[in-house]
Order: C-alpha cells, then structure tokens, then sequence
C-alpha cells in the first residue's frame, strides 16, 4: 500500500523517517500544504495553530527542495525563541536522517556562539535561528546567504511582538530577492498582513481551522474566585486532578516563582519556567517536564511559547494574559498532536468580561466550571488511588520472598479489612485537609469591597513570621527558588518555615517562623558564599531601608497572597501533609533530587549554574521582555 506521505509527493527517504517518528498520516495542514510547497514555486501564507504539524508541513517539502550535494545555505528558518528553533532544527535533523550529506544548524541566543560558527563554516543547508542570534552572526561576516531559496518565517506574529520587526527586515536583506518566502502564524494581526504585503508576491494563502481559532481539540473553561482565593483554586483543580500533566500561566516572573515555590512546598510536583533563570536552569527545567519528571510547569508566557511537549492535559491561566491573542498561545500548549485539552482560567468576577470577549476571538464558548469541594477531591483521590492499585504491575520475583511475613501480618483481619485499611492511608489524609473545605466558588459580584489581588497582598500581615536581611541576591545570580534552598540547607529548616522571599539586587529579605529565627541566625553563623561572609540581620536592625531603592517594595510583598493560605491552613496542601513530611520529606525532596529550584545548595560552590544569562548577543530572546511588549497588541 503506498504510503500517504508519498502520495503527496514526499521521497522514500523522508517517508521511511517519518513513519520511524510514528506518522503514520499527513495532518490535514500538511495534507493541505505539502503539494502546494513541493511546487517551490510560489510564497505562501498559512494561518496556523501550533501544534497541528506545522514543522512538518513545511520541513517535508523543503528536504525535497534542497540540493544537498551543495553545501551552502539554502534554506533559512526564523522562529521567535530558542526552544523552538531547538525543536525545528531536531525536527528537521529528524525527517534527514536519511539524506546523505543534509546538515541542519540550530543558531540562537544565549548558547556558546563559537560552537554555532564552527557547524556553519562546516557547511549546512538549513539554518534554522531565533533573529538576534542570526544578525549578530551575519554580522560578524560568518554567513553567506546569497544561494538561500527559501525563507521560512514561523510564528511570525510572535516575531512581531517580541520587537524582532527590524531584525527580520535586516536578515531578509541579506538573502536573494527571488527566494520564496512561507509565512506562518496562529494569528493574522494587520503587523503580519503588512509583512506578508511587503515581503511577499502574491502568496498563496491557506488557513488550517478557522482565523484566530483555538485547537477544536481543546475545551475551555473557567471558574470564578475570588482573588484570594486563587491559589487554593489552583491546587484544587489540581487534586480533582490526580493525573494532571498541565502548564500553568502567571503574568510575571515574580508570580511565576511565587506560585512555583508555593506549589513545591505544598508537596506539589512543580518548577517554574521565567527569563529570571538562566539558560541552563531552563533547560534543566524543560527536561524534567519533557520526560514527566514533573507535573506541573509554571510559567511566563514568553518562557512557554513555542513549548512542544505532547500530551499536555491542562493550560491553566492563572491570570490571563494581557494581550488577548496570548490566550490561542497559551492553550495552544495543550491538545496537541491529536490529543484533547482542557484550557482552564482561573478568574475573579470582575473578569468574566474578559471570557466573553475570548470567545469571540476564538469562536468557541467557555463552561462556567464549579471548583469542586472537599469532598468531591477526596472521592476523586481515593478512587485514583483504588485505581492504581488495582493495576500497579507486580514485581513478582522481588515481593514474592515477603509474602509469607506479609501474609502473617494480616492474619487476623478479612480481606475487607485489610482494603479499608490500605486505602484508609492515603485517604485520611486527604480527609483531614479537606474535611474544613471552604467553597471557593464565587459569585459575580463577590470581589465588590475587594481591593483585588494586590491590594490583597498588600493588606495583609505576616504574623508569626520574623523577617530577616542577608547580603545576597539576584547579582550573585540567586533565584528564589535557590535562596529558599540556600536558606533551608543553611539554617536547617524545612522549606514550610519559610516565608516570602523578596530578591534584590545585591540583598534579599526572607521570612520564617518566628521558632525557627534563632535557629536560621545559629545556622547562617560562619556560612561563606563565593569567598565572602554571608551576613543575616534582623530586617531594620541594619537602618537599612526596606524599600529604599527598589521598586518591588519589601511592604508590598510582605503580606504574600499565598502565605496566608498556607499558614491558616495549617500547613499546605494534603499532599505535603504531615505525614509524607515525618516520613522523610519527599514532597520536598522530590523538587531537589531533580534539579529543579530545590538543589542542593550548600553554599560553597555554584559550578553548576553556568555563566551565561539568557539574552547573550539574542538580546530579545527569552525572558527579558516577560511581561508584554505589548503596544502592538490587542489589548483587553
Ligand atoms: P508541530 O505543530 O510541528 O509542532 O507538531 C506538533 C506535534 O505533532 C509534534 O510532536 C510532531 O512530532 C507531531 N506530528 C506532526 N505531524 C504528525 C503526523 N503526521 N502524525 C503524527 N504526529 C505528528
């Protein structure tokens, strides 16, 4: 039987590496692009979601197109960020493997760029890069793009607003002017139409679903809380959940990692993902969650784009986007390949505007959801946890030896008894964190008087916490999540004690439990970091001012919109409960053996965190734009 692939006119080579990937059918943009590319005749315009084999769709044609004896650039890919041009370039390397002499480089920001050099002056065909690496390449003269055929421009309205306009223009320059260009974008705001005007020459326009529409495969919904209750949502939906395998969106870096460090120290199995971090954190973190070391990835929206992890069950917005075109982005990480989502956001009342106007941007409408209560996640939990039981496989060689005493433990009690007890041991825990539920569910209306989440924040105490003051912060290239380790692994104190974190520059504050302050000062007594002596005072005790020179000022971060949560609920989620805690800690423990923000962080060496921040020469690349460049787009 011929193979579909090769009915569209893809050669046996790329067919055979292909169907070795497990495609076994074109998707219906690749049944759609593919005859129309392979004629290499035309530019082309695709308005396309990510996630429904875009990479392919135009990848496969351009292995057809290339000469491959020659080894020259022929064919170059811009994308908006790192991950993906990583993940074209592998996708690309992938669908080649058969193709004598196809050479595939990856050049983008924030990597050794004397390593990217050396492959291109080895000779390639396809250059796939993010702009501001590209440029600072051609500009250092190490490229000749005058053989390019074909230029591809991914996500191009994500090119856009992240302000790579100018250096689109400047690369395209370089190239021939009779090279073909493909555009491709989830979404055609009138800066994409412009580009396609002025690059273009008539381009053949095909759209895969229909304009600005989300996935058909993704369900949205969203409940209503109040703002301080939003994370105490977010960990319910969660353990309605068991299975959850979700990314969940913060407008800022800050909240990214507040919510990260909650998360973690509830028991959760989360990390953040932000422009604070550098290369190599994010990378760390992306392979935990690639490889579902990890369950939930908490994230800025400019650390996310372009993320292709396959069977994502949930986007959750934690707080909507600001630009309203982020959301399709956003829930475009879920549903993927196929598969269904479910893209959740998390909302006060006030907002419930906002979920109209989604819906009309993306056609579809959003289920009014009701978090459920206390009892619903028990009974959710319990019959998880039956269910895994149930087809937990068996080592029977190992456990065969412990039968016998096993068997003899049990003796006295009937097989009913022995499942009520087992299943007993997860679900009293669940139980006791949920027998005091409250109901999170708000009503329209209900945030009236509420000075929203800010002024939340900001409204309340820490009492029961002292706050302290030590010599170190982001300029010793700290994140929170490795200033909570630092201070934990140092002052001997478990993660739960520890309150808010506020980095700055060249100091930080923290807060923990007013019964373990002693203890930490005990602890931080002769600890050195890179050769100095780390110093902890009492916060004020210096004279220093809080807030002098900071913007994020220590008053509004004290109160901390999660602390509240935790401490009156008397110790996180069920999941860090009490007893996981006593036996040894693994909730925690789970976070740092995987490197993720809970390394072990002694305090003497930091090899591990390498040197390079993000931006590099791609100035734009990554996170320091989080938080919207914004004025271009469409705003709530
Ligand atoms: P993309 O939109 O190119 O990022 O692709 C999304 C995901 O779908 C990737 O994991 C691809 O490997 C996968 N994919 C692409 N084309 C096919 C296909 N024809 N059959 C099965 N999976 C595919």
């Amino acid at each position: 039987m011929t193979n579909p692939f090769q009915l569209l006119g893809i050669s046996d080579d790329v067919v055979n590496a292909v169907k070795d990937l497990g495609f076994e059918n074109p998707t219906p943009i690749q049944e759609q692009s593919i005859p129309v590319l392979l004629e290499g005749t035309n530019d082309f315009v695709g308005l396309a979601q990510t996630g429904t084999g875009k990479t392919a769709a135009f990848g496969l044609p351009l292995l057809e197109l290339i000469d491959f004896k020659v080894n020259k650039p022929q064919a170059l890919i811009l994308c908006p960020t790192r991950e993906l041009c990583l993940q074209i370039a592998n996708d690309l390397k992938n669908f080649s493997k058969n193709i004598a002499n196809a050479h595939v480089v990856a050049v983008y920001g924030g990597a050794n760029i004397m390593q990217q050099l050396r492959e291109i002056r080895q000779g390639v065909q396809i250059v796939v890069a993010t702009p501001g690496r590209m440029l600072d390449i051609i500009g250092r003269k190490a490229i000749d793009f005058s053989n390019v055929k074909y230029v591809v421009l991914d996500e191009a309205d994500e090119m856009l607003n992240m302000g790579f306009q100018d250096d689109i223009n400047d690369i395209l320059s370089t190239t021939p002017d009779d090279k073909k260009t493909w555009l491709f974008s989830a979404t055609m705001p009138a800066e994409v139409r412009r580009i396609a005007k002025n690059y273009m020459d008539n381009p053949i326009e095909l759209t895969m679903g229909t304009k600005n529409t989300g996935n058909v495969n993704i369900e949205h919904e969203y409940y209503i809380v109040r703002a301080r209750d939003k994370y105490a949502a977010l960990k319910r939906i969660v353990d309605f959940n068991p299975e959850i395998f979700a990314v969940v969106f913060c407008k800022t870096k800050l909240d990214t990692q507040d919510v990260a460090e909650h998360l973690i120290k509830d028991g959760y199995n989360a990390d953040a993902l932000h422009g604070d971090l550098s290369q190599q954190q994010r990378d760390k973190v992306m392979q935990r969650f690639r490889e579902r070391n990890m369950q939930l990835l908490i994230a800025t929206d400019v650390a996310a784009r372009g993320i292709d992890v396959n069977n994502v069950t949930h986007v959750i917005n934690y707080s909507l986007p600001d630009e309203i075109e982020s959301y399709t982005h956003r829930s475009g990480r879920t549903g993927r390949a196929g598969k269904t989502g479910i893209s959740i956001c998390i909302i006060n009342s006030k907002e419930v505007g906002k979920i109209r106007q989604l819906e009309r941007i993306i056609g579809k409408q959003f289920t009014k959801a009701e978090l459920p209560t206390g009892f619903d996640v028990c009974e959710k939990q319990l019959f998880s946890l039956v269910h895994k039981v149930h087809n937990v496989e068996v080592n029977e060689e190992q456990i065969d030896q412990y039968i016998p005493r096993i068997m003899d433990e049990f003796k006295d009690l009937s097989k009913e008894d022995v499942i009520k007890r087992f299943a007993s041991l997860e679900f009293n825990r669940f139980l006791e964190y949920y027998s005091k539920a409250p109901d999170l569910n708000a009503a329209v209306g209900d945030d009236r008087g509420e000075r929203g989440e800010r002024g939340e924040r900001r409204g309340r105490g820490s009492e029961g916490y002292t706050r302290l003051f030590i010599n170190l912060g982001s300029v010793d290239e700290f994140t929170r999540g490795d200033m909570l380790s630092f201070i934990c692994n140092n002052g001997k104190i478990g993660g739960k004690s520890v309150g808010k974190i506020d980095l700055k520059g060249v100091f930080s504050f923290f807060e923990v439990e007013d019964d373990v302050a002693d203890k930490v000062f005990e602890g931080f007594k002769s600890v050195e970091f890179n050769g100095r002596q780390v110093r902890i005072e009492k916060s004020g005790d210096s004279g220093r001012g809080e807030g002098a020179g900071e913007r994020r000022g220590g008053g509004e971060r004290r109160g901390g919109g999660f602390g509240g949560e935790r401490r009156s609920g008397g110790g996180g989620g069920y999941r860090g409960g009490g007893d996981r805690r006593s036996s040894g800690g693994s909730g925690r423990r789970e976070g740092g053996n995987s490197g993720g923000g809970f390394r072990d962080f002694s305090g003497r060496s930091r090899d591990e965190k390498g040197g390079s921040r993000e931006g590099g020469s791609g100035r734009r690349e990554g996170g320091n734009r989080e938080g919207g460049s914004g004025e271009r787009r469409k705003k709530w």
